[in-house]
């Protein structure tokens, strides 16, 4: 371990925590090694994230904000104190967390990097323009420039000089032809031809002219040089930028431009800035999407989803069946007025009588991407006449006062890719500056590893003076770059919206950023940075953290990936349990120091401890699913047999499509057939197999509840079941208090000041809200009155207080309730309270209590299960407990499909799905389908090399 020298001695600086009590910690002191990379492990709900994230990253933020001023603080409020006595050593906090925060559909991983603002930089500053009509480079020039020109190409021609006054308008031109008269020119140049100036001259008014002064005519000759510098400068300041020259012996005319110019059809460029490459500014953004790259468009088939329905059966769906409305009478008039048969099915209609109903015209006009802004002033119109199905639709859609209105218009509505800029979300002109022959939206789509290599030796395309200018910015864009590669991101691109990453990518580009700002002396801490990472990967990511850490950082880590825990310079092991039977330290020091222990980890660590490999793989129930001809995001034309009755494991490196293909192809699918979603599936061409499921349940990590009143009780659904508990209690009859009293949503039963929420949330503009007890009911939820009722000697705030182990021997009496409860301690959540609030839960914690909301309802022995990393916080002992769920839910003949990086789950797969190779465009393919054993025998399969390790460890 590095020391630091302090005279002759080394010493080691250290966090020194003492008397840490927050949640289940039982008092506890730790000292943590400064400037190291420090792992904290154990299972899920020893404490981890309560000495991490709870004690030691919040006593660093309430420190940052008491060196507010006290003036700023009174907004802020004072955060309270971890329940801890003392903490030293602690240097400034940055925690990387998981959460994707930002739902911003204008915030690109470009944009979160820095790598785009870089990059419209370098476009505007060293790009080539092109013209948008020829395609041709546009060129311009300072009047240096030309006069040089000049005298290199035409030396000793006669020549004439021209200032465009007139290009292709129409006018006679009278005032013109006599103001330049009066300022002493000769001759001007109309339409072609050089002419004498004379008083009263004109054109015909009615023609299209162009028409030039001459400034100058002269031989270039070196004794003109001086001349020429004038004439070129008085031309561009009469023809405003632009100067034609003629060569009097054959009458060609060459354009100059102090702007770009395209010299064949005249258009010009405004000089580019970084801002007309950013489709978050007017300058730059696409004026039809305004820069989001999509567009709203009425979907025909949403409007008409049956043509064999008259108008009258509602075959007009936002219009619906024919009622007592006044939107039907108009439509009722409008129908006698043009003899429309409203009885008729709709595909036997005229299209001039539909168009009168959707459009109130026999012809539409093309119909224009529509405008909000335009929509918004239309809607100050108020229509009296009939406007049309579809104008109305868009009105609403654009201006509608309520969100209900909104989301219903939206609902007639699909998301397309904006025409005008083919959702490259930037204006015709910026799209046509270019680096060595690519637009920046091109650039944008390129997988980021592409993208360097793109960048790596771009100097040798540029010319030497963009050279110069791009050097520092190049230099900047490629650093970025690489720290994004080394986090493993190497498959994403930089136009890809954040708000479409997953937890674990925006928590690497974050990690990525931190690096890449070489911030000094800080104490990180990071919540499972491994989610959603290959083991192939898994050693970019230590490379990472030892980057932080060797820039000079201490970095705090709470995970259960094998490599990163051998990969500590200081590990600590929590435990031995979860919840009250944790939070003490088991072990701690160097892994190896660690291993020697003998602690739960220790164990599993060693080997010593191992989830088994199953005896035989299941053979299933012989049905499947075939899944053909899948196209969405990187996918290669796939096809793909899901056998039924078997736990399925897909698996492959980040980026290779694995969710593509599950949570965006075969889950809308099945949810279609099953319930008749109408969320669309990414392209595919068929499936075959339907008629063997009734039911599939996506269980994934997004949060149970947005709000502290979800909880565990409330989400599982038994807390109806409590609350009636509680009011057949005697005293509860005699007072007459019905189970609506103790419901905390409801009034009554409640406390009034928090309004049964037991919190009071403080809003902090730039971090995440803070909650606080409630001073009135000191968090209890409830008023006394209602809190005087006891159930076996608890109140209902006492209940939901209760871990769920203790509830289970609680409610042991009570069966309806102890089967629910249990299913929360089987999945491992023994340690949760059955009231805490949904949004302390741990994106893992959430979808166990998913899992086991599913686990308490009955199973149809034909439903589809579907996780998305359920491993994520959960330890090997943890992995156990998931995977006898699981197995139980295939044994009783439903199909389980997991998506998962760790191995110790796709050891006991009965099938497993491997796509890749690579991430992004060099995946997208189904490199294998079949059992482990036949898996390991891949070559090209980067899961079959690690999973062949780990099926030695039998
Ligand atoms: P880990 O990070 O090891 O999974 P935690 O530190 O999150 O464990 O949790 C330790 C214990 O503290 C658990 O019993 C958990 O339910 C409890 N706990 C965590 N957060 C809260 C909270 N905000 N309020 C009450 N109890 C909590
Ligand atoms: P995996 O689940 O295997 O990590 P994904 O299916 O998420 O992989 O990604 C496969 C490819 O598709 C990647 O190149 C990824 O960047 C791209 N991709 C995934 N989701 C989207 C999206 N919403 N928009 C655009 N590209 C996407
Ligand atoms: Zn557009
Ligand atoms: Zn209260």
């Amino acid at each position: 371990m590095k020391k630091k020298k302090v005279g002759a001695t080394e010493v080691l600086e250290m966090i020194e925590v003492t008397g840490a009590r927050e949640h289940n910690l039982k008092n506890i002191d730790i000292q943590l090694p400064k400037n190291q990379l420090v792992v904290f492990t154990g299972v899920s709900g020893s404490g981890k994230s309560s000495l991490a994230f709870d004690t030691i990253y919040n006593e660093g933020q309430r420190r940052y904000m008491e060196s507010f001023s006290a003036y700023a603080r009174q907004f802020v409020g004072d955060m309270e104190r971890p329940d801890v006595d003392r903490i030293t050593g602690l240097s400034p906090v940055i925690s990387i967390e998981q959460k994707t925060t930002n739902k911003n559909p204008r915030s690109t991983v470009g944009t979160i990097t820095e790598v785009y603002d870089f990059l419209r930089l370098l476009y505007a500053r060293a790009s080539d323009a092109y013209s948008y009509n020829t395609g041709k480079q546009m060129t311009k020039f300072s009047e240096e420039e030309i006069v040089d020109n000049i005298f290199s190409k035409y030396a000793k021609q006669k020549i004439s000089l021209l200032a465009p006054l007139v290009r292709g308008r129409k006018g006679h031109y009278r005032e013109l032809f006599e103001d330049i008269r009066k300022k002493g020119y000769l001759k001007v140049r109309v339409d072609g031809e050089v002419k004498d100036l004379v008083p009263k001259m004109q054109v015909d008014r009615y023609k299209i002219h162009d028409i030039e002064v001459v400034v100058d005519r002269l031989a270039v000759t070196p004794d003109m040089k001086l001349r020429l510098s004038q004439s070129v400068q008085k031309s561009m300041q009469v023809g405003k930028g632009l100067l034609f020259l003629l060569l009097n012996d054959s009458n060609q005319v060459v354009q100059y431009s102090r702007q770009l110019m395209c010299e064949d059809t005249g258009i010009s460029y405004e000089e580019p800035s970084p801002n007309s490459f950013s489709f978050n500014s007017p300058y730059g953004a696409c004026p039809t999407c305004k820069g989001l790259g999509t567009v709203y468009q009425v979907s025909m088939e949403k409007i008409i989803p049956d043509w064999s329905k008259s108008i009258k059966e509602g075959a007009i769906a936002p219009l619906g069946e024919e009622r007592e409305a006044y939107v039907y009478k108009q439509v009722q008039q409008l129908a006698k007025k043009h003899k429309i048969d409203l009885k008729k099915p709709v595909r036997d209609l005229p299209d001039a009588q539909l168009n009168m109903v959707l459009y109130a015209t026999e012809k539409p006009g093309e119909e224009a991407d529509f405008d909000f802004d335009e929509l918004s002033a239309a809607d100050r119109v108020y229509a009296e006449e009939f406007e049309g199905v579809i104008p109305q639709l868009k009105r609403w859609f654009a201006s509608a006062s309520s969100d209900g209105i909104r989301e219903w218009a939206e609902g007639f509505m699909d998301l397309t890719t904006c025409s005008s800029c083919a959702g490259a979300r930037l204006r015709k002109e910026s799209l046509w500056f270019k680096v060595d022959g690519k637009n920046i939206a091109e650039i944008s789509q390129y997988n980021l590893d592409k993208l360097l290599i793109w960048f790596n030796g771009l100097e040798q395309r540029l010319t030497p003076k963009q050279r110069v200018i791009a050097k520092d910015i190049l230099k900047e864009i490629r650093e970025r770059l690489q720290f994004l590669l080394d986090v493993g991101l190497s498959y994403l691109t930089l136009n890809r919206a954040t708000k479409t990453l997953s937890g674990g990518e925006s928590q690497r580009i974050r990690l990525a950023t931190q690096i890449g700002s070489q911030l000094q002396g800080i104490t990180y801490v990071l919540d499972e940075p491994s989610i959603g990472l290959h083991q192939r990967d898994n050693h970019r990511l230590i490379t990472a953290l030892q980057n932080l850490r060797n820039i000079g950082n201490s970095v705090l880590v709470v995970e259960h990936d094998k490599d990163i825990m051998m990969a500590a310079d200081y590990l600590v092991d929590i435990g031995p349990r979860a919840g009250k039977f944790g939070g003490e330290i088991v072990a701690q020091g160097t892994p190896k120091e660690v291993l020697d222990s003998n602690s739960e980890t220790a164990q599993y660590l060693s080997g010593k401890k191992n989830i088994d490999v199953p005896e035989a793989r299941r053979k299933g129930s012989g049905a499947s699913l075939d899944l053909k001809g899948a196209k969405g995001n990187n996918l290669k034309n796939v096809s793909v047999k899901f056998p039924l009755g078997k736990l399925i494991l897909v698996t492959g490196v980040s980026g290779s499509g694995k969710s593509t293909l599950i949570n965006d192809t075969l889950y809308p699918i099945l949810s279609q057939y099953c319930y008749e979603s109408k969320q669309k599936p990414l392209e595919y061409k068929s499936i075959k197999g339907l008629e063997h499921i009734d039911k599939v349940i996506e269980i994934d990590q997004s949060p149970i509840g947005r709000t502290p009143r979800s909880n565990p009780a409330t989400y599982c659904g038994f807390f109806t079941e409590i609350r009636q508990l509680f009011a057949a209690v005697p005293e509860a009859k005699i007072r007459g208090y019905a189970a609506g009293r103790f419901s905390f949503n409801v009034k009554g039963g409640r406390c009034d000041m928090c309004e049964g929420g037991g919190m009071r949330v403080i809003e902090m503009n730039f971090l995440p809200d803070v909650y606080v007890h409630c001073e009135k009911c000191n968090g209890r939820r409830y008023n006394r009155e209602t809190l005087e009722i006891r159930y076996k000697g608890k109140s209902i705030s006492d209940v939901l207080d209760m871990t769920v182990d203790e509830a289970v021997e609680f409610f042991q009496a009570v069966p309806y309730l102890y089967r629910k409860i249990k299913v929360l301690q089987e999945v491992g959540l023994g340690y949760i309270t059955l009231g805490q609030s949904a949004v302390t839960l741990s994106g893992g914690e959430a979808q166990r209590v998913k899992l086991a909301t599913e686990l308490s309802k009955k199973d149809t022995g034909k439903t589809f299960y579907i996780l998305d990393e359920p491993t994520t916080g959960l330890h090997f002992q943890d992995i156990q407990h998931l995977l006898d769920v699981l197995n139980k839910l295939v044994d009783r003949g439903n199909t389980v499909l997991v998506i998962e990086h760790n191995l110790d789950v796709i050891k006991v797969a009965d099938h497993i799905i491997d796509i890749g190779p690579e991430g992004g465009d060099g995946g997208g393919q189904v490199l294998f389908e079949g059992t482990p054993e036949e898996l390991i025998k891949v070559k090209e399969s980067h899961t079959a090399r690690f999973l062949k390790e780990e099926m030695k460890k039998k």
